[in-house]
């Protein structure tokens, strides 16, 4: 894949780039190790100080970063604002929580006895250099989510990102730099993932973190795991959206849309799969098809958008492949589904019913504005289906009905049980799935405490 910035609503390649030679990577590496033995000692307070600045100058290039963001990858430009904005938040949140959340810890007293310790504590010290390979659909949320609590840990970090979102990779780097931070605290290393291997193998490189695909964490963890390397992977979703009688139609099939569309649907926590109790199916679909349907798809540059086109031509060739054979196996189209004509990988707002576990649309992630529904018959039976996915990153559950709430949080498989309300994540909570969708978490103090070496200090 080259690297280059391809207008995903025109088609048009607006920017190339030459991937970074091996000297250069040389280069970056030894300063990223360089820096790592003086950063790790700098104080919380300077960190703090560093974080809180970046976290400003973004805010103030919202509207620029905006725009590139959009360019690159496709998203209507509100959310683009609302994506740098939100990194903000998350980049004072770590500046202000980071030194509570690692503070040295002390074990209860009779376990000090026990051990014939005098004084015992647990420190949380930095790993060093860290890879992230990233993605381009939260091309700068995915990043700072990342760097955030990393910086604020001591660790130094170095971005290969998306190939598709070179520009937006870059501003990160100049990001931090402007920020202040010392050089080698935070590098874009322009590399395509076939140069991804002899990086992470250097003995300079602690750990890896990556969001992505499959194939991609599979890629990465192999590699860490033969050199015994830490990794975090956070890989792809295909939500359940369950909505049983007891909840606020109206409201579930209105969130439901912003669940499905949010980033031309291309969130790894997008809800993929509408599960609906049969008592309300079709009160719940046909206000759920009726609210897609009247969405505005159009120029991502346009803040009246809704949904913009599909970031990559092959995105949409999958989204394709995936409902066409959904339909010649018998899925019904509730709307969309056809290819608009014009520039751009455009694909409109589409509903499928009648789906069967031999189609693959049942199994694999849809990564665009695709909805499935799905008729339960019971709770037992929404559960079931909930969990017949290789996924499970988080889930969403519509209900008023108490003893409900709490057999969806026993049984379903998943990192997050959002109740009357579409999964978001928020720096204070942990942020991550089971199964395929990876292993690990982000945000919060469990985010920042996987990068750390734990060490036990323990007197005599
Ligand atoms: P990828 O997983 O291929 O890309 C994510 C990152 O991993 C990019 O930086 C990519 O680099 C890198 N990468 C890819 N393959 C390797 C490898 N073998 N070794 C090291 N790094 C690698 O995502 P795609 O853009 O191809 O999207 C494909 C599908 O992945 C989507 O349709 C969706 O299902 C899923 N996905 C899920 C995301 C999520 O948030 N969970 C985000 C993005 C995609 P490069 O760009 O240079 O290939």
């Amino acid at each position: 894949m080259p690297i280059a910035t391809v207008n995903p609503a025109t088609g048009e390649t607006l920017k190339t780039y030459d991937a970074l030679g091996e000297e250069e990577i040389e280069r970056r590496l030894a300063t990223a190790e360089a820096t790592f033995d003086t950063y790790r000692t700098t104080p919380y307070t300077e960190r703090k100080r560093l974080l809180h600045r970046a976290a400003d100058l973004l805010e103030a290039d919202a509207q620029d970063i905006g725009r590139t963001m959009t360019v690159e990858m496709g998203k209507p430009v509100k959310q683009a604002r609302a994506e740098a904005a939100k990194c903000a938040k998350a980049m004072r949140w770590y500046a202000d929580h980071a030194e509570e959340l690692l503070a040295d810890e002390e074990p209860a007293k009779a376990d000090v006895e026990d051990s014939g310790a005098s004084r015992v504590l647990v420190r949380y010290r930095p790993l060093g250099p860290v890879l992230a390979v990233m993605p381009w659909n939260f091309p700068l949320w995915q990043v700072i989510r990342f760097a955030a609590p990393a910086l604020m840990a001591g660790n130094v970090g170095l971005l290969k990102h998306a190939s598709n979102v070179p520009q937006t990779a870059l501003y990160l780097e100049d990001l931090f730099r402007r920020a202040g931070y010392p050089e080698g605290c935070f590098q874009t290393l322009l590399v395509g993932s076939g140069a991804i291997e002899d990086i992470l193998r250097d003995p300079r490189i602690k750990a890896a973190t990556l969001t992505g695909s499959e194939p991609a964490g599979r890629a990465v963890a192999s590699v860490a795991g033969d050199e015994i390397k830490k990794t975090v992977l956070e890989l792809g979703g295909s939500d359940p959206f369950v909505v049983m009688p007891s909840a606020d139609i109206e409201q579930a099939a209105r969130t439901a849309v912003t669940a499905r569309v949010q980033n031309n649907g291309q969130s790894c926590i997008a809800a993929k799969r509408f599960i609906v109790h049969t008592d309300v199916f079709d009160a719940f679909a046909e206000r759920f098809t009726e609210n897609m349907k009247a969405l505005t798809v159009g120029d991502p540059l346009d803040e009246g958008t809704d949904v913009g086109p599909v970031a990559t031509e092959q995105g949409r060739d999958d989204l394709v492949e995936l409902v066409d054979d959904a339909v010649e196996s018998g899925a019904t189209v509730l709307c969309g589904g056809e290819l608009p004509d014009g520039d751009g990988w455009y694909y409109p707002p589409t509903v499928l019913a009648d789906i069967t576990p031999e189609m693959r649309i049942h199994h694999e992630e849809t990564f665009g504005p695709v909805a499935t529904l799905y008729r339960a018959a019971d709770l037992d039976e929404a559960v079931a289906i909930a969990n017949d996915s290789p996924f499970g990153l988080s889930s969403n559950v519509w209900t008023r009905d108490e003893a409900e709430t709490d057999r969806f949080v026993r049984d379903l498989e998943a990192g997050g049980v959002f109740f009357n309300g579409m999964t978001a994540s928020h720096p204070a909570y942990p942020f991550g799935g089971t199964k395929r969708s990876g292993y690990g978490r982000e945000l919060s103090g469990h985010g920042i405490r996987e990068f750390c070496n734990i060490t036990t200090v323990w007197h005599g």
